[in-house]
């Protein structure tokens, strides 16, 4: 099928480009207070960008962080949010309405030394373009409004309706945007949502991501002395948080990757027989990914589960950082009042966020040594979710990607964690299509982070293939 959309976005694609660069320079971390101007700024941009292509009511909508960023155009037939039934559907010139969802937040970008290019300045090479944002999720955002942009362009509409909805504090837990989905807001009133912050599980590979891990992410503080103490004097008699901390963290995990928290696993609901032989005909070659990806001696894990099955649809419980007490160059003899870990636990299909950290709070105050007292703070939450791949806007993604990339769709899982995805699914009641074009090694929140130029190129193309495939 010939898309004079497709024709649009190949002809202006070196514009794009260079739009999308100007968006990765500025630097829209969202974690660190000193850009939160330059996380406004990236939003303003979106916004006047919309505006400019022709979406309709781009504004900003304010939260207690980084601002939201929404636009409609809502002009094809029918109404927006009707359901899809098939009375809907034979109703002449019904047209569904589309959610679109990324993020203009990036990670910070320290260690920065390692960076072969400065992260705000974009560099292409090798067929990538390099930058802080580039995969995760600007390069992504970006295919969205030039999608949006060739079908308004080449056709002067679109062929559905369309909202969007970008959010700046997706890297830091995504509060704002939560709130603002569980208050149901009529302008959110939609079909399905298209997400593009997921990658192909190969080069070359079209790919759905069909289910997401939930987590949540905790601080746990041990209180011992009122205060700091020498330890020549005191070391013997009184606690010391940081090794009851350590002794905390190693009950709550063995060596053999097992959460020994009781009732963890109990609510977990295994992927079919079927889904577990799709994975396995998946390209993916263990050893490859340890050296490549991993780059440590083994692999660890539960050993009777596949490295995707393990990252995909069973628990994890990891440490991030456990900051405190003397870490100065030479020696400081103090027993530190207190030790935190950064504690975090990736959830899986049938467990909830609320069980697992009751599960979780409860057995570290049974364990704690004495002499320490232990508290539990909850810092951010998101749900795990699954979409039925049966629907209609899967099997138009679908055959647009057939088409754009030549090659049938895998559906894969994602290991990590999309809340919004959850909160569409439990406020709005509407699936989501993870259509994203990040590649495994994109170095995604890790310094030398890059987007592969051929994927910016056929993911605009993929977005108005779909739109055409889904309003048809
Ligand atoms: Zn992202």
């Amino acid at each position: 099928m010939s898309s004079t959309a497709v024709a649009y976005a190949r002809q202006n694609h070196p514009r794009f480009l260079n739009e999308l660069k100007a968006l990765l320079r500025i630097p829209s971390v969202s974690t660190l207070p000193e850009h939160k101007g330059d996380c406004r700024r990236a939003a303003e941009v979106l916004a006047a960008e919309l505006t400019r292509i022709g979406m309709e009511h781009a504004r900003l909508i304010e939260t207690a962080g980084h601002p939201l960023v929404y636009a409609d155009w809502l002009h094809a037939a029918g109404k927006p949010g009707a359901p899809a039934s098939a009375a809907a559907d034979s109703s002449a010139g019904w047209k569904p309405t589309a959610l679109f969802y990324g993020h203009y937040d990036v990670q910070p970008t320290d260690p920065l030394d390692e960076w072969v290019s400065p992260p705000f300045e974009p560099e292409e090479r090798n067929g990538n373009l390099y930058a802080r944002g580039s995969a995760d999720d600007k390069g992504q955002v970006w295919a969205q409004v030039k999608g949006l942009e060739s079908l308004l362009a080449a056709n002067g509409k679109l062929p559905l309706n369309v909202r969007v909805l970008l959010e700046g504090e997706e890297e830091v837990g995504g509060e704002g945007i939560a709130r603002f989905v569980a208050s149901k807001p009529a302008e959110l009133k939609a079909d399905f949502a298209l997400v593009s912050d997921t990658e192909l599980f190969a080069p070359g590979l079209p790919t759905l991501c069909v289910g997401l891990r939930g987590m949540i992410y905790t601080e746990l503080e041990v209180r011992g002395a009122k205060s700091d103490l020498h330890s020549g004097m005191y070391g013997g008699a009184a606690p010391n948080p940081f090794v009851s901390l350590a002794q905390i963290l190693a009950k709550l995990k063995d060596e053999n990757g097992h959460i020994l928290i009781p009732g963890f696993y109990d609510d977990i609901i295994a992927p079919s027989p079927e889904e577990l032989a799709a994975w396995r005909s998946l390209p993916f070659d263990e050893e490859q990914y340890r050296i490549t990806e991993v780059g440590s001696r083994t692999l660890v894990g539960e050993a009777s589960y596949s490295v995707l099955e393990r990252t995909w649809a069973r628990p994890t419980l990891d440490v991030h950082g456990i900051p405190g007490g003397f870490t100065g160059a030479g020696a400081k003899t103090v027993i530190p009042a207190k030790a935190v870990a950064k504690v975090s636990m990736r959830l899986v299909p049938g467990m909830t966020t609320a069980k697992a950290f009751a599960l979780y709070k409860g057995f570290v105050e049974q364990i704690a040594p004495g002499g320490v007292d232990v508290e539990v703070r909850l810092i951010s939450a998101g749900e795990p979710c699954l979409i039925p791949v049966d629907n209609t806007y899967v099997r138009a993604a679908t055959r647009a990607l057939k088409e754009v990339w030549g090659k049938e769709t895998v559906f894969i899982r994602s290991g990590g964690s999309i809340p919004i995805v959850g909160d569409f699914d439990r406020h709005l009641g509407m699936p989501s299509v993870m259509m994203g074009f990040g590649l495994p090694d994109d170095n995604i929140h890790a310094p030398n982070e890059k987007f592969h130029l051929k994927n910016f190129e056929l993911g605009i193309e993929s977005i108005v293939r779909f739109l055409e495939e889904a309003g048809r």
